[in-house]
């Protein structure tokens, strides 16, 4: 039995990872949880589960959270306590499924106990891709990613050393955007960009996609994850998301891994991992209904945020975090309406410009040039 605690339990993986741990109640407990402030999404989730620990964003929220609960639940705030529960003594597994960059923190002091991570929030690779990753070594734990394109490598790659790596190939749906021009473009409405062809995801995850700057994301997590050279990592579009990613071997021998678009695969085998399970929610891949799968070459003109990623990733040191931070801030202006969707790359595109780069930087480094860079892109914001 292993106990899982689950940062982000509210979002579109934290929900799916509940489907997962309620499938096998021989496997898995859910230790502990963290959310932002969906109360009401929570509450359910606290009834049906019963968690040892509930961390939540704030004060507030935890007054509010405590007015619908009796009994004895220990509800704590702030970001100090996401790192309390992910290192607690009863804690098996941290499954990261926040959203942004705030689960840093949390994920650098989990393997620091050596739990077992399995991570979504790709942001917290992006933003210091080396800091977890040294840590990483240094504790010698394995990151189980959850994304279903790392998922698909880390599946494909199945203990092949480094050496024998030709390329990383991660597939890109292209999202909510991907037949319009860069001319209709203009006008699209956050409800146009929130409606993924392929997968129904957390609000943030989805406008990266419609930008293509979760592909970008995905590049520098590969980097860091695989440790591969982005020189030999590309990205090709395949409208139909049944092949996650693939890895082509010296040999020019390519494996792939296939499967219906359902992010509860690659969450599974991130918890299960060396060993699979059946899923009894998800379905069989038929390739014969299916029967034609497409691939398009990436068009970086049409999608600048992929080559603004590459080009970060390329550069390193605290630009990637920069690059991370401007696109948080301008994706959650898109949503409230305060910019338009071509906005979100040219304010990107400005922070990334205007950023001398700091090589090498440590956790403090990287958390100010975050919140420096958030503060800036807010103030830009209005002039773009
Ligand atoms: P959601 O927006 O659906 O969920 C985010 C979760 O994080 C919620 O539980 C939310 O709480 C919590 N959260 C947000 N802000 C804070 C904060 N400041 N402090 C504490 N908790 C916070 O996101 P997704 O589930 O879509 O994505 C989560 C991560 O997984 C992202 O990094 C994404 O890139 C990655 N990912 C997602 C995929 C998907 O299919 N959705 C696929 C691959 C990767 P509340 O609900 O209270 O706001
Ligand atoms: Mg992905």
């Amino acid at each position: 039995m292993k106990n899982i605690t689950l940062l982000g339990a509210t979002g579109s993986i934290g929900v799916q990872t509940l489907d997962v741990i309620e499938a096998h109640p021989e496997q898995f407990r859910l230790f502990a949880i963290s959310f932002g402030e969906n109360v009401e999404k929570a509450l359910p989730i606290i009834k049906k589960f019963r968690p040892e620990w509930i961390v939540v964003k704030n004060d507030q929220v935890k007054q509010h959270l405590n007015s619908f609960l009796s009994g004895n639940h220990n509800i704590i705030a702030g970001e100090t306590a996401l790192e309390e529960i992910s290192t607690h003594h009863k804690t098996d597994v941290v499954v990261n499924a926040v959203m942004g960059s705030v689960g840093l923190k949390a994920t650098l002091s989990a393997i620091e106990q050596r739990k077992q991570v399995a991570i979504a929030n790709k942001e917290t690779l992006v933003t210091a891709g080396h800091l977890v990753m040294n840590k990483a070594k240094e504790h010698q734990v394995n990151l189980l990613p959850i994304d279903s394109e790392h998922s698909a490598i880390f599946q494909a790659l199945n203990g092949e050393s480094r050496q024998q790596i030709e390329k990383i190939i991660l597939t890109a749906s292209g999202g909510s955007f991907r037949d319009k021009s860069r001319d209709e473009l203009k006008n699209v409405t956050v409800e146009d960009a929130l409606n993924h062809p392929n997968w129904s995801m957390g609000a943030k995850i989805t406008i990266d996609s419609a930008t293509m700057m979760n592909k970008g994301l995905e590049v520098i997590e590969a980097h860091w994850l695989f440790n591969i050279p982005y020189e030999k990592i590309e990205v090709i579009q395949h409208k139909e998301s049944i092949i996650h990613s693939m890895v082509e071997f010296v040999d020019y021998s390519v494996i792939a891994q296939l499967g219906t678009p359902d992010m509860r695969v690659p969450i599974q085998y991130a918890l299960t991992y060396p060993e699979r399970m059946k899923l009894p929610q998800s379905e069989h891949l038929d390739l014969a209904k299916i029967s034609k799968l497409h691939f398009k070459e990436m068009d970086f003109s049409r999608f600048p945020c992929l080559k603004y990623a590459y080009e970060a990733g390329k550069t390193g040191g605290t630009m990637p975090a920069v690059l991370n931070a401007a696109n948080e801030v301008a994706v959650e202006l898109f949503l409230k309406g305060k910019i338009n969707f071509l906005e979100i790359e040219h304010l990107v595109a400005k922070m990334l410009e205007n950023h001398d780069v700091i090589t090498n930087p440590d956790l403090e480094t990287i958390q100010s040039i975050d919140k420096e860079t958030r503060m800036k892109a807010r103030n830009i914001s209005g002039s773009l």
